[in-house]
């Protein structure tokens, strides 16, 4: 059973950094709802005050300018899979997003909220490395951008700290020329695995290419070692180098084993599929829709 709470309800990014900073420790921050309302009726989180910051104008806006897209914190993943904008400019993000749970927690749960939460089985974070993505946190102090290759520290960490609000997610188109594909593996409805790979190709061989790994270990990496290895390969050469870095993927991906997959499992799939994201990108089959 839930205990009774409060609900505050900010209509802007100014009266919910208020109310953050008022209400301290004893408020969370209420999105979708989708982990928050798990979590507090599991009693594994503590809280007296909810503030929704699902009607802040800012949070659910989506825009794209300047080759930027730019994603308010409470836009749902349902909405990501099926926007136009997004499938224009990041496919692979609505191929992701798409892929995300089922249609309930795909309409409930949130861009922001995901992660914010940083649960190691996630899918967005992943692809959204690949696009150096930057994020923008908002408190009563004012605001900060930060990459969220920052943002993200370790499994359920973030730099988030009390009173901060994820404001909107920044995402650069790729290169030109440069195309994406986003793989998963999963036995149940969270990931196994998230690859994700932007490549361009010159002449049959890997010209630039971005690497990122989601759910193998406590948070997704990218993985700029192995990119600048990668570069002037052939295809077929590309396969062997990645399927001969376990030591390298171990260290920066430190995978665990869990209900999902052991970790050596985690680790050769991993490789594997590395190296079929990197064929279907430079096949340039990202868009899936
Ligand atoms: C059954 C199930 C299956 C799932 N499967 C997948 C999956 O396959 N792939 C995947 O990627 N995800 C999966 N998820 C996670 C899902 O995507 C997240 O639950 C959702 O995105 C979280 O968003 P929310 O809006 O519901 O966050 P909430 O539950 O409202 O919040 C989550 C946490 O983030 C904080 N928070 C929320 N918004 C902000 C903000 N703007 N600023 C600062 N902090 C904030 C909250 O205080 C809370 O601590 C699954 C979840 C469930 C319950």
């Amino acid at each position: 059973m839930l205990q009774s709470l409060q609900l505050v309800q900010p209509t802007t990014v100014d009266e919910a950094s208020e109310a953050l900073a008022d209400f301290g420790e004893k408020a969370k921050i209420y999105a979708g709802g989708a982990e928050l309302l798990l979590m507090l009726r599991h009693g594994l989180l503590q809280a007296e005050v909810l503030v929704d910051v699902k009607k802040l104008e800012r949070l659910r806006r989506m825009s794209a300018d300047d080759g930027v897209l730019r994603i308010g914190a409470c836009v749902t993943h349902h909405a990501l899979e099926n926007s136009a904008l997004v499938r224009e400019h990041a496919p692979s993000l609505a191929h992701a997003e798409a892929q995300v749970a089922n249609v309930r927690v795909r309409n409930q749960g949130t861009l922001g909220g995901n992660l914010a939460f940083n649960d190691p089985h996630s899918d967005p974070g992943a692809v959204l490395l690949v696009h150096n993505a930057a994020v923008t946190i908002g408190n009563e102090a004012g605001e900060r951008r930060i990459a969220l290759d920052e943002f993200f520290v370790d499994m359920y960490a973030t730099v988030l700290e009390p009173g901060d609000l994820l404001l909107d997610v920044e995402i650069p188109a790729l290169p030109a020329g440069m195309k994406s594909a986003y793989l998963r593996l999963h036995r149940y409805q969270r990931p196994t695995l998230g690859i994700a790979v932007g490549a361009k190709m010159s002449n049959g061989a890997v010209e630039e290419v971005r690497l990122a790994v989601g759910c193998a270990g406590p948070r997704a990496k990218r993985l700029t070692e192995l990119e600048t290895k990668l570069r002037g390969t052939k295809l077929s050469d590309a396969r062997r180098i990645l399927a001969r870095e376990k030591n390298y993927l171990r260290q920066i991906l430190r995978p665990v084993d869990d209900l999902l997959g052991g970790a050596d499992y985690k680790l050769y799939m991993t490789g594997v599929m590395l190296g079929d994201a990197l064929e279907e990108a430079a096949q340039g089959n990202s868009a899936p829709h």
